[in-house]
């Protein structure tokens, strides 16, 4: 195929959505290139920052995780005040939202990872990095202990140990089996980089198998059966890039099986992408329907051996098993050993995740702060400081706050307590003082205690937990070392709202999640996108948004080039079914 056909191909997917399509790629290119610009200009004034610095006494810094929260961290943390270590079991970060298309070899691995050894660089080598991985953290020494994890001979220790003033606990999690016998034995998951290089291997060892001469056909039909566990955004991912994957490339080579290929996702609840909005659902289910792959709903895994997978269907507590060729285990995820080990020293040993404030400070421990995948923050509820709030707000004592009294204080409580704004928005109330109209709805003067408890009794309903997401990761990285490289500054000018239990002002402004919106790729160059401001758009137009969006989002230029180049190979020659 020459480089027109190419256009060609491009053009006929853009269809129908000419204009407004290619100039959303052109701009979100281009805001990739200015992040990248960007990105070399920060570098210069960093040089000088350091120069003015180097007499203060340097904070220790130790950052566990290369993932989406730690890197974030590191791209921005002033390196001329703090003596920044990191810890990974992996000298690399990996974009995990192109996982599902290294599985089919639509882009390879290394177009999607970055070495930390050249991130580094950018911030003038002045951050140590360690390959190995945490096994301990000892909070009440403000020590850690890790442990390389070569499995080679290589002489010198395996263990060592690391003080820190400040930890930062960016590790992520791990995938979630519920402890169902036989997942760990016999199924893929798709969780590191390695996996997907797994499952790209497998997906062509089940064809090879299926075509070696004296199977019969149920044999053959077996070993072309393809099953995903887990209706969420990677499992149905997954399902769309392979159900391309044999459409588009492996029909021509494997002709004889072509039609004995069957791709089943089973979910436990009753829709997939449940948590998208309800009309990418439902596509999702009628494309899927479509394309012929099945997908099982209320069905819960009981366990999978090497030739099966046996479930039960919630609605009739019946019990049946599928011969399969392959499995792929994406139930969502879990917290790591070393952290629930440290929860238990620290009085969350109860608790599922690790829980920080929402300025990231792991609640219970000073001086340790958590991110990402392996933490959720813990939201202050407002009818927790209630009484605090209304003692604050009355200035003048009266018993009664007055509309102007509530109104001198509602920034603060809107940005301690952003349930607040929630609520109001759920409620599609425009001013915050609609709170005080009475029951009927009539503005009222002033309110005692008891009615403004009763005014603000739902918003608490309104507290969501952050989604584990690289999106959330990556801007609790970028808050985490603003406040870092702010630390001095707002010790003494604290920027945050005002403390309704005690005096003064918080440090620092709490983290504040902003959604821009997220992808769910649904095959055939369509993908369905939820936008801010519960925008919906579906279809081949949001396939060429999400490919500019991840190709601006890429760590480097050098991933950038990478991706992009990997996708023009697989428009021109297809894709690369080698097992290598
Ligand atoms: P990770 O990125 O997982 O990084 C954890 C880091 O900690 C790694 O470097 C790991 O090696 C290191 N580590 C592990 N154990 C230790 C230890 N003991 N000591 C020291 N270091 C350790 N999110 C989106 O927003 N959009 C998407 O489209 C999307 N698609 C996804 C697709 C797939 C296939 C997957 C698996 C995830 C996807 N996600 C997506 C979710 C996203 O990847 C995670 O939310 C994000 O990676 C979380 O970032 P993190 O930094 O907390 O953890
Ligand atoms: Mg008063």
């Amino acid at each position: 195929m020459t480089i027109l056909s190419f256009f060609s191909r491009a053009s006929r997917s853009f269809n129908g959505y000419p204009a407004c399509s290619k100039l959303l790629v052109l701009c979100t290119l281009s805001s990739g290139g200015l992040v990248a610009y960007s990105e070399s200009q920060t570098d210069v004034s960093n040089t000088s920052v350091e120069i003015n610095a180097k007499d203060c006494k340097k904070r220790r810094v130790v950052v566990l995780g290369t993932g989406w929260a730690g890197i974030s961290f590191l791209k921005d943390v002033d390196v001329s005040a703090h003596d920044v270590q990191v810890i990974s079991p992996r000298n690399y970060f990996a974009f995990t939202p192109l996982l599902p298309s290294v599985t089919c070899g639509t882009v390879e691995a290394r177009s999607i990872v970055e070495p930390v050894r050249n991130i580094i660089k950018k911030r003038n080598g002045e951050i140590q990095f360690c390959e190995a991985e945490c096994i301990k953290i000892d909070a009440a020494n403000k020590k850690i202990l890790c442990r390389s994890t070569f499995d080679n001979n290589l002489v010198g220790n395996e263990e060592f140990s690391l003080e820190y003033d400040y930890l930062v606990i960016a590790v992520g999690a791990q995938v979630n089996t519920f402890n169902t016998p036989g997942v760990v034995e016999n199924c893929h998951f798709l969780k590191e980089v390695e996996d997907a290089q797994k499952i790209r291997r497998s997906v062509i060892d089940c064809f090879e198998k299926a075509v070696l001469p004296g199977l019969s056909e149920e044999e053959q039909r077996i070993n072309l059966h393809f099953v995903i566990v887990g209706g969420g955004p990677t499992g149905v991912e997954f399902a769309a890039e392979l159900h391309d994957y044999v459409q588009e490339d492996l029909v021509n080579l494997y002709p004889t099986v072509k039609d004995l290929v069957k791709i089943t996702v089973i979910q436990s609840g009753d829709h997939i992408l449940n948590m998208f909005d309800e009309r990418i659902s439902s596509f999702a289910e009628q494309k899927f329907s479509r394309d012929g792959i099945e997908v099982q709903t209320g069905c819960r895994v009981i366990s999978v051996s090497d030739k099966e997978i046996t479930m039960k269907l919630k609605s009739k507590e019946e019990i049946c098993s599928i011969p399969h060729g392959l499995v792929v285990w994406s139930t969502g995820v879990e917290t790591r050993p070393v952290v629930k080990d440290f929860m238990g020293q620290i009085g969350q040993g109860s608790r599922r995740v690790l829980a920080t404030d929402e300025w990231l400070r792991v609640k219970g421990c000073a001086d340790v702060y958590a991110l990402g995948d392996c933490a959720t923050i813990n939201q202050r509820k407002v009818m927790e400081d209630i009484a605090a709030i209304f003692k604050a707000a009355d200035k003048d004592n009266s018993g009664a706050l007055t509309v102007k009294e509530f109104q001198d204080v509602v920034d603060d409580i809107l940005e301690r307590y952003p349930q607040v704004e929630h609520y109001l928005k759920s409620k599609h109330l425009s001013d915050v003082t609609d709170l005080l109209k009475d029951p009927e709805g009539n503005a009222r003067d002033e309110v005692d205690i008891g009615g403004f408890k009763l005014a603000l009794s739902h918003v608490d309903s309104q507290m969501k937990n952050l989604p584990a997401t690289a999106q959330v990761a990556a801007q609790q990285g970028a808050y985490l070392s603003k406040c870092f490289n702010h630390r001095q500054q707002c010790e003494d000018n604290p920027e945050g709202p005002r403390r309704f239990k005690g005096s003064g002002r918080h440090q620092f402004h709490p983290f504040r999640y902003k959604h821009l919106g997220q992808f769910a790729p649904l095959g055939g160059e369509q993908t369905a996108a939820e936008l801010p401001g519960d925008w919906v758009s579906i279809g081949h137009s949001t396939q060429w948004l999400w490919y500019s969006v991840y190709a601006s989002k890429q760590v480097s230029w050098r991933t950038r080039v990478l991706v992009v180049s990997d996708w023009t190979r697989r428009f021109i020659f297809g894709r690369d079914s080698s097992r290598i």
